[in-house]
């Protein structure tokens, strides 16, 4: 499943973060401050890549 490219809000490019994101927070890393690393300050922008996250953990379990 592929993470948005853009924000659909503000256009922001939010779907270059996504592997980085998803590595430093199954490392154990806290959300938040990955976002401010990265970047992502719009509370849209951070949206796009916390709501596929629980999507990807709803989903894999039937795949
Ligand atoms: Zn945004």
């Amino acid at each position: 499943m592929m993470v948005p490219v853009r924000c659909f809000t503000c256009g922001n490019v939010v779907g270059e973060h996504w592997e980085e994101y998803k590595a430093r927070v199954g490392e154990g890393e806290d959300p938040q401050a990955v976002f401010d690393d990265l970047g992502l300050e719009r509370h849209c922008c951070r949206r796009m890549l916390v709501s596929h996250k629980d999507l990807v953990d709803i989903v894999s379990p039937y795949q």
